[in-house]
Parts: C-alpha cells; sequence; structure tokens
C-alpha cells in the first residue's frame, strides 16, 4: 500500500478480500468486565453523566478518541530520547522541522493540548464586538472565542444539521451565509473564519478540497484570515482521497498539505491525529502574530520551545506525524469506524450519514422520540449504554450546546447525538462487535427509557461536569 515515505499507491477496488489492522500487539492492557448491578451504581453515582465515571468501571472506553491513542514503538523508542532541557530542547526542533513538513506553517507554537491554541490565538486576534464564523461550533473553540469578546456565527451548509442527508462533503461551508455575514456585519468586524476538518459536532464530517479553495477565494476579496482546526485534517485528507475527484492518486501527505496551503494558521490538538496521548500546537505563518503568540505562551502554558510539554512529548508528536499520514494506517483507521457504523446501519439503528472519521454518532432524537430535548435524550441513552455493557460514550445534543450567553436559555441543537468514539490503534474489530451488539440491545428497549433532570449545573462548558438525575 504505502512505503514509510507516506508515498501512495492507487487503493485496492473493492474486493471480498478483508483489511486488517496494520499493526501487530506488543504489550496489552487486561480490561476489567463489571455486573450489570455494579454499573446501575456507577452510573447513579456518577449523575449519568459518563465524564464522571471512573475509567475502572469501563469496560471498552469509546468516551472520545483524544489523547486515548496507542503509540508505536518508534514513539514509544522517541520518548527515550527527550530532551529535558528548559530551554530550546532539540525536539522541539525536530517538532517544529515536521509540521513544517507536513502540515506547511512558517511559525510553531508549542501547547498543552489544543485548547492551549485556541487561547492564544482568540485572545490575539478576536476584539470584543468581533464576529467568528465557522464550519459549526466546537465546544473548546467557541469558548474561547466568547471569552475574547467575540460571537461565534455557524457558516455550514444546511445539509450538516441534517443526520440523514448523505451529502459526502457535509462539512463545507456555506459560502453565501459566510458573504452574508460579511456584508452585514463587514470584514473589519470579522478577524477569521474558523474552519474545521474533520467536523466533529457534525459527526466527524469532510470539508471538501473544493470547498476550502473557494472559501480562500472569497476570504481574500475581503482580506480575512483563515484559522484552520487541523486536530482531525489527515481524517479529512483520506476523504477527500476517496471521495473528491482528482484526488484518488494523491497521497495524504499531499493532501493534506495543500488543504493547510489554504489557510493562515492552525490551532491543533495533538490528541488526536498526531497519535500521541497529552500536546498541541497553534502554527501561523504572520510573523507578527507568531511574535504575539510566543509572547503570549510563556504566560499561560510555558517557554515557546515547549509550551507546557515535556521534550519526550514533543518527540511522540513529531514521529506521530510521520505515522499519521501513512496509507494502510489511516486506511485501517477510519476503516474501523466504518465497520461499526455499517453494523449499525445494517440493523437499522438510526445514526448519523455517512458515518464520520472518527466516531459513530447516535441519533437520539430518533431513537428516543418520547423524550423531550430538555430531558436530554443523548445523555440518558449514552447512562443506559453503559448499564447494558460497561461501554462508555459521550452525549452530543443539548448538553454540550450549552446556554447562549445572552439569553441565558439552553441552546438546542438540531442535532441530538451520542458520540460512539474510537480511540486510534486500541481495539480490534471484535470490541466493536461487542458495542454494536449493546447499542442494538438499548434500542430494542428504547421505549422503556425515561429522561433526565439536570441537577447541577457547572457555567463553563456544562458537558464535563453536569450532573443528572431520573426523572
Ligand atoms: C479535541 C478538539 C479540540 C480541542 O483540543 P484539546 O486538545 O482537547 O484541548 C478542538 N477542536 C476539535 C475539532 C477537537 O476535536
Amino acid at each position: 500500500m504505502s512505503n514509510q515515505k507516506g508515498v501512495s499507491m492507487p487503493y485496492p477496488k473493492p474486493t471480498r478480500r478483508s483489511w486488517a489492522e496494520p499493526f501487530k500487539i506488543k504489550m496489552v492492557e487486561p480490561l476489567k468486565t463489571t455486573t450489570r448491578e455494579h454499573r446501575l451504581k456507577a452510573i447513579e453515582e456518577a449523575g449519568y453523566n459518563t465524564f464522571l465515571l471512573r475509567s475502572e468501571d469501563v469496560y471498552i472506553d469509546l468516551l472520545t478518541d483524544s489523547g486515548t491513542n496507542a503509540m508505536s514503538d518508534y514513539q514509544w523508542a522517541g520518548m527515550m530520547l527527550g530532551d529535558e532541557a528548559y530551554a530550546g530542547s532539540k525536539n522541539f526542533y525536530y517538532l517544529e522541522s515536521n509540521m513544517q513538513k507536513y502540515y506547511g506553517y512558517n511559525y510553531l507554537v508549542p501547547t498543552h493540548q489544543g485548547r492551549g491554541a485556541e487561547h492564544i490565538i482568540s485572545q490575539i486576534l478576536i476584539k470584543p464586538g468581533d464576529f467568528i464564523p465557522g464550519n459549526m461550533y466546537f465546544t473548546t473553540t467557541r469558548e474561547h472565542q466568547e471569552r475574547a469578546g467575540g460571537t461565534f456565527v455557524d457558516v455550514i451548509i444546511d445539509e450538516a444539521h441534517d443526520p440523514d442527508s448523505t451529502h459526502l462533503f457535509k462539512g463545507d461551508v456555506d459560502l453565501q451565509k459566510l458573504e452574508d455575514l460579511i456584508k452585514k456585519v463587514g470584514e473589519k468586524k470579522i478577524p477569521y473564519i474558523s474552519v474545521a476538518a474533520t467536523v466533529n459536532m457534525a459527526g466527524g464530517q469532510p470539508i471538501s478540497m473544493k470547498n476550502m479553495r473557494a472559501v480562500r477565494e472569497l476570504t481574500n476579496k475581503y482580506g480575512i484570515r483563515i484559522i484552520f482546526d487541523a486536530t482531525r485534517a489527515v481524517e479529512n485528507a483520506y476523504f477527500i482521497k476517496m471521495r473528491e475527484k482528482g484526488y484518488e492518486g494523491k497521497s495524504i501527505a499531499e493532501i493534506l498539505r495543500e488543504l493547510c496551503s489554504y489557510t493562515d494558521g492552525a490551532t491543533m490538538s495533538g490528541k488526536k491525529d498526531l497519535l500521541v496521548n497529552i500536546g498541541g500546537f497553534l502554527a501561523i505563518n504572520d510573523k507578527d502574530v507568531f511574535d504575539e503568540a510566543r509572547n503570549m505562551v510563556v504566560v499561560y502554558e510555558g517557554l515557546h520551545t515547549y509550551g507546557g510539554l515535556a521534550g519526550r512529548d514533543m518527540e511522540a508528536m513529531a514521529r506521530g506525524m510521520e505515522e499519521m499520514v501513512q496509507e494502510d494506517y489511516i486506511r485501517s483507521r477510519i476503516g474501523q469506524v466504518e465497520y461499526l457504523g455499517q453494523k449499525l446501519l445494517d440493523w437499522e439503528v438510526p445514526v448519523v450519514k455517512p458515518i464520520g472519521g472518527h466516531a459513530v454518532f447516535l441519533n437520539a432524537k430518533k431513537i428516543l422520540p418520547h423524550i423531550p430535548q430538555d430531558q436530554f435524550p443523548a445523555q440518558t441513552l449514552a447512562a443506559e449504554i453503559y448499564v447494558d455493557s460497561g461501554v462508555r460514550t459521550m452525549e452530543r445534543g443539548v448538553v454540550s450546546a450549552g446556554r447562549d450567553p445572552k439569553t441565558g436559555q439552553h441552546r438546542y441543537p438540531k442535532l441530538e447525538l451520542v458520540r460512539v468514539t474510537i480511540p486510534r490503534r486500541v481495539y480490534t474489530q471484535a470490541h466493536m462487535d461487542v458495542t454494536a451488539e449493546s447499542v442494538l440491545e438499548v434500542y430494542e428497549s428504547r421505549e422503556k427509557l425515561k429522561g433526565l433532570e439536570m441537577v447541577y449545573e457547572p457555567k463553563h462548558l456544562r458537558f464535563f461536569q453536569a450532573r443528572f438525575a431520573k426523572m
């Protein structure tokens, strides 16, 4: 399929031959099974919030793909080469050169994870009263935009809000919505557009290269920057290769470089594409913005050559970049998500279509139509799946959407979903089978399920720590 440098050959035509994980297992971590009784008690103690469960009480952990990756022997070997100097660590320079090679931006500021980069870029570029358009919100990204005094405006295509639309690029920006906003508030009030790939909250849906190019043309006309949320850009690149005309023969590495080339900078959570457990960065082309960011990072994260990370963590990220673009890796990564999704589709469990890059999203609104959205159907469904099997998933609906800062009311998103997220290189297809069977079991008993009421609500990013009780 590919060699170590990520030079690709065309994918084989679909055949009846199976694919398998492109790695073998060198070290194992035992999983613990629990009784239904134990899980009932655990979820009650956790306030029916899967974020508040102890991982010890979880069997298959599909809460998130963030920082839950299995590193390779090559990355672990790199961990031993950590240069833990306070300043000028050699691992930083290696990370910087790999970022330039694989993403193509000029300057790098490491941060402890993605939100560290979001904080810095939001504080530098956003002034109170500004508007920041984006292809759907992401929880931490919007939080930092709002804290800097900005207002997020959703400019994703309508299809993204429709779980049944089979549009191949549901992450696309609606250019009309974007231009309408520019005309309404004026380009001076738009410091940048935030473009994500793939779009997490839409169900891991990709943006097309054609759309990214068009966004660049439009923003160039008005002198507006594009800040790329590149957290899952490699997974997006794979979808472009599989679905977009003209990209079949290009390597994942080439497609990634091209995507980034239409943008002015990126925030990155290394805990996703980069196959590590912690880390992130801000990358930027503009020297002045870089100088400011480098200045700010010492206040909030650490010196500009470590940004809150150990040298060994930067080494693991740099090596992760080399592995993430390998064709057989990315094919199996997304192939595993598709495998789980296809099972549920075959059993007619309502899921977001097409299946996304990092997770299968269950359509809780459709599964539990008798539970109104202010009784948290997705939160309920996630709790029930845990009780059934010990599989941990998470809510992506009204709880995640939070309250409107102006009106104080719940924001009611069209999508009320449970995210079944697959960590990279951690579980096998047999774990996917067990998961699918548990989802089916709960789906079949759906009419008996009752909603929840929120009994504790944190002020910020409430989904992480909110507590619920049975109605
Ligand atoms: C995870 C994620 C972030 C935030 O990154 P952290 O490392 O969790 O701070 C931002 N954007 C997207 C799309 C993400 O998936």
